[in-house]
């Protein structure tokens, strides 16, 4: 195969502008062309308006060797594409209790789908409603903000990223190939190919919810079994080996195998794991508030026009290191997205940002959060991070009286509750309320917000507009725990497997789903190598 880099394009440009692009490049007529795929696609938007994508292919010619002689050129080389493997379990190998994996987001989803490419049958237990149900229970707090504490935004199949901007990229570095295996499986059931190669591939709620169903249907029809609106209370563990779950405080399943892929905030499980004796630690992580602009306002900084039709909404990245050393920075951003209520528990108030596939909404948004650590909520109690959350939250709560609290930039500067809307109209799923955000936080974040927003003002002009809209609290960034884990990851208690973003092992879908491969390959090789 051979690999062609930087190949620079117009953002105008067909597939047959490429494909000739090529031919050019590797001086070779179609005969000698066999076949060709992108591996990547990035944005080169330095001479803006004008704006260049940057292609990465892979091409199968004819006489590789010869072509490769005649064209000489460093951006030109031969490759071996990485595929990823999945272990077998020998056909004989019958386990007398079948895997328990608890959670059916990304983590407990991919670790699903690996085990049963192994050739096991893992029973799935979700505490949440089914992705059909959930979405009806979902959109029906958002309208009237009844909540249902077991299924929600944060609780139910497909997990937290289900309604969510689906933004699919990471920063773990994977030589496994486990990364682009990810993407392929959410292409096998039903993603777009282009998040194969785009720099910044996200998939939205709309179709996030027809790839879980269509994962779940593969998993069920390879011997998996899904059991929803199915908590786990409880486990049962002699001589520190795992021997069985309680479900609902009734159900008894026997395991020896237990994936426990339960998310950031399952904090009764948390709970309930730390009275077990379970080895956990406290871990950072990162609380804020969001920011809304014009969606115009951000594509004119990234594209040099309010809109493109060859791209959609723009995003953007930002971080700023305060002078009390504190680092702020831009989190989950949802370009043409909405924010939404989040919660997951009676009176208490947490948003975040998603989006649907085309991006269309009229503003952009973004959590602009600062790190919080161990030492910032003082105590030994391991969970001590899960209550400075849920005491951020019972205080955003009260503030909106029920609904998300609202304010202008302009005011949260001046410590006054907003009265009015400017130019900006909030793009909010769950309802809204003004409040004065400056008593949500301590006032050290507060003032580290601000000179952080001030500070991505010299980087995208209009970015500390007055009417900005702020909304709050961002809490849920990453897991306040994590649940430890030895290098064949599994817990000091024998046959249990922490995984995933609630385990202190993710951040974010992509890496929650390798996560959850990983795990899959751990449980196969000690079965392999024990049996
Ligand atoms: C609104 C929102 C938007 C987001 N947007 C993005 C994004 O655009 N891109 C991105 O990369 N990340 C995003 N994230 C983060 C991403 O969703 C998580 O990192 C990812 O889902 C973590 O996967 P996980 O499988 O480890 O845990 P989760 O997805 O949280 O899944 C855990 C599952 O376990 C279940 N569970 C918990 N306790 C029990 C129990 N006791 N018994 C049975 N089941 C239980 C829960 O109901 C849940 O379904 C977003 C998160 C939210 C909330």
């Amino acid at each position: 195969m051979v690999k062609i880099q930087q190949i620079k394009l117009p953002v105008s440009c067909t597939k047959e502008d490429l494909e000739n692009k090529i031919k050019k490049l590797l001086k070779i007529s179609s005969d000698d062309l066999i076949s060709w795929n992108i591996r990547r696609q990035s944005l080169d938007a330095r001479r803006k308006p004008d704006l260049f994508f940057v292609y990465t292919v892979e091409v199968a010619v004819k006489r590789e060797k010869q072509v490769l002689k005649k064209v000489n050129n460093k951006n030109i080389m031969s490759t071996t594409p990485v595929n990823f493997s999945y272990l077998k379990a020998d056909k004989n190998i019958t386990l007398k209790k079948r895997p328990v994996i608890v959670g059916s987001g990304p983590a407990g989803l991919f670790c699903a789908y690996y085990l049963v490419k192994a050739g096991l049958k893992p029973l799935i237990i979700e505490r949440g409603e089914d992705v059909e149900n959930r979405l009806k229970t979902v959109e029906k707090f958002w309208e009237t903000g009844t909540l249902n504490t077991e299924s929600n935004v944060q609780f139910g199949e497909g997990g937290a990223g289900t309604f969510s901007d689906g933004k699919l990229n990471t920063l773990v570095k994977d030589t496994k190939g486990r990364n682009q295996e990810v993407l392929k499986i959410f292409v096998e059931f039903g993603a777009p190919e282009e998040i194969l190669y785009q720099q910044k591939p996200h998939l939205g709620t709309d179709l996030l919810i027809g790839i879980v169903k269509n994962m779940r249907n593969y998993i069920k029809s390879a011997g998996g079994e899904f059991s929803f609106s199915s908590k786990m209370t409880d486990i049962q563990i002699e001589n520190g080996i795992i021997k069985s779950i309680t479900i609902n405080d009734v159900e008894n399943v026997e395991t020896d195998c237990l994936v426990l892929a339960i998310g950031h905030s399952a904090r009764d499980t948390f709970m309930l794991l730390k009275n077990k004796n379970l080895p956990m630690e406290a871990k950072a992580f990162a609380v804020g508030l969001r920011i809304e602009h014009l969606q115009t306002l951000i594509n004119l900084y990234q594209y040099g026009q309010e809109n493109s039709s060859y791209l959609s909404a723009a995003s953007y990245k930002l971080t700023h290191k305060c002078q009390n050393k504190r680092g702020v920075y831009s989190f989950c951003m949802c370009p043409g997205g909405f924010v939404v209520n989040a919660s997951s528990e009676e009176k208490r108030l947490a948003v975040n940002g998603m989006s649907y596939h085309d991006r269309d909404s009229d503003n952009a948004n973004s959590a602009l959060i600062v790190t919080v650590v161990p030492e910032d909520f003082p105590g030994t109690d391991v969970l001590r991070g899960m209550e400075f959350q849920r005491n951020l939250e019972e205080k955003a709560y009260k503030l909106g009286k029920g609904n998300i609290p609202i304010q202008l930039y302009g005011d949260f500067v001046q410590n006054k509750t907003s009265v009015s809307l400017g130019k900006v109209n909030p793009c909010m799923k769950g309802n809204y309320s003004f409040a004065n955000l400056r008593e949500l936080l301590p006032e050290e974040l507060n003032t580290s917000l601000i000179e952080g927003i001030e500070a991505f003002e010299k980087i995208i002009p209009g970015f500390s507009g007055e009417d900005s809209v702020l909304s709050g609290i961002e809490s849920r960034t990453s897991s306040p725990v994590r649940i430890v884990r030895n290098e064949l990851f599994e817990s000091e208690i024998c046959g249990i497997y922490p995984c995933g973003e609630g385990a202190g092992y993710a951040g974010g879908i992509t890496s929650a789903a390798m996560d959850g491969l990983k795990v899959g390959e751990a449980i196969m090789k000690k079965i392999i190598n024990f049996s």
